[in-house]
């Protein structure tokens, strides 16, 4: 994990001591924990699944453990520490956005997206985000500090505990909230591991997506570890110049690189690549751009999601015409690039990116 707590507003660390958080364990880690204890590895199960399962959040009510495990885990451990400050719920297809925060008075939005295909999650992995990308309101304050890999479960759990009102589930994750998780690598591989545990949450790993800026040495690390879930790549722009002025983490990691990062990754996994593209009215929208990312993508397995972008008001950006949104995905098409415009979630709540928190923060 890099700069785990050196935010530049220098806040406290994510996991004081002496308050362990639970959500934060793997199976394994859990196991060994308990072992200590003088416990069998059966215990950690059990305890995942009244945590993931069962949504526990008190030890007292894991009534299969004796009363002084339960008494000694609760002296050591907590069970979550976020509390709702806000919820969006949108009139038009149920996004639900919570606004979290933690006892170090940092807040994370989370979104909760209801498709036809089942219940997704978006997940922030950082508390702001140091990557300057232009046409987002999470970078506007920097980077505050890293999200534990608990946090990010915590995150999920609110929307599953939602989603329990109505006997329905979380079936996929997207860690594509505030924050670059290959900024935050290890926790946020930790967190997949925790919420794909059978014994927990079981979100299968093919359901789950991780969304980077294009970092390139985080590319080629997770096609090396061979995990099955999805990369997503946000591109933005077909070429270095505009794309360094819309995202400055271009700069490190420029065009060619990425895009060497990305057949490489696709060599080693066999994965298609899905590559993500704001739309931004004026900017990077007109048919000579899509013409550049045609020939950019050519004889890479891949798919581009068209994202018209919110408006964001401390941006002053401008959304692209509905005409020239289907103009461009049409070129894409006729190029051979397999495309799709994001049905727009939530567009009647503050949804873009940052935006609840940005409000928030701006209320004071
Ligand atoms: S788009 Fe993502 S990587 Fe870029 S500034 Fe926003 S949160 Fe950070």
């Amino acid at each position: 994990m890099t700069g785990a707590t050196g935010g530049r507003l220098g806040l406290r660390a994510a996991e004081p001591a002496g308050s362990r958080q639970v959500y934060n364990f793997t199976l394994e880690e859990l196991t060994v924990y308990l072992q200590d204890l003088g416990e069998p590895p059966y215990r950690a199960r059990q305890i995942f699944q009244w945590l993931y399962q069962r949504r526990a959040q008190s030890f007292q009510e894991m009534t299969n453990l004796s009363k002084g495990l339960r008494a000694s885990l609760a002296s050591a451990l907590t069970i979550g520490r976020a509390r709702e400050v806000t919820r969006q719920v949108s009139k038009v297809d149920g996004t639900t956005k919570f606004l979290l925060e933690w006892p170090d008075a940092v807040t994370v939005e989370t979104v909760l997206m209801r498709h036809d295909y089942g219940n997704s999650v978006c997940v922030s992995t950082q508390v702001g985000c140091k990557m300057g990308c232009t046409f987002c309101a999470s970078t506007l304050g920097g980077m505050i500090r890293q999200m534990t890999a608990g946090e990010m479960v915590e995150q999920l759990l609110f929307s599953q505990r939602l989603l329990d009102e109505q006997s329905q589930r979380v079936s996929s994750v997207v860690l594509m909230g505030s924050g670059e998780p290959m900024d935050n690598y290890d926790a946020a591989m930790k967190f997949i591991d925790i919420i794909s545990d059978e014994h927990g949450l079981n979100i299968g790993q093919r359901h789950i997506t991780i969304s980077t800026v294009g970092l390139v040495p985080g590319i080629v690390r997770l096609a090396d570890e061979g995990r099955p879930i999805t990369l997503a790549v946000s591109l933005h722009a077909p070429n270095d110049a505009l794309r360094s002025s819309m995202m400055p983490v271009n700069r490190a990691y420029p065009i060619a690189k990425l895009m060497e990062a990305c057949h490489y990754y696709h060599r080693v996994t066999g994965r298609r690549i899905s590559f993500e593209y704001a739309l931004v009215g004026g900017k990077n929208d007109s048919l000579q751009e899509a013409r550049e990312l045609a020939e950019l993508l050519a004889g890479l397995p891949c798919h581009v999601n068209l994202i018209p972008v919110n408006y964001v008001p401390e941006r002053n950006l401008t959304r692209t015409a509905k005409d020239q949104i289907y103009a461009f995905w049409n070129e894409l098409k006729r190029l051979g690039v397999n495309a799709t415009i994001r049905r727009e979630m939530g567009h009647d709540i503050a949804a873009a990116c940052g935006q609840l928190r940005a409000e928030h923060a701006n209320r004071g």
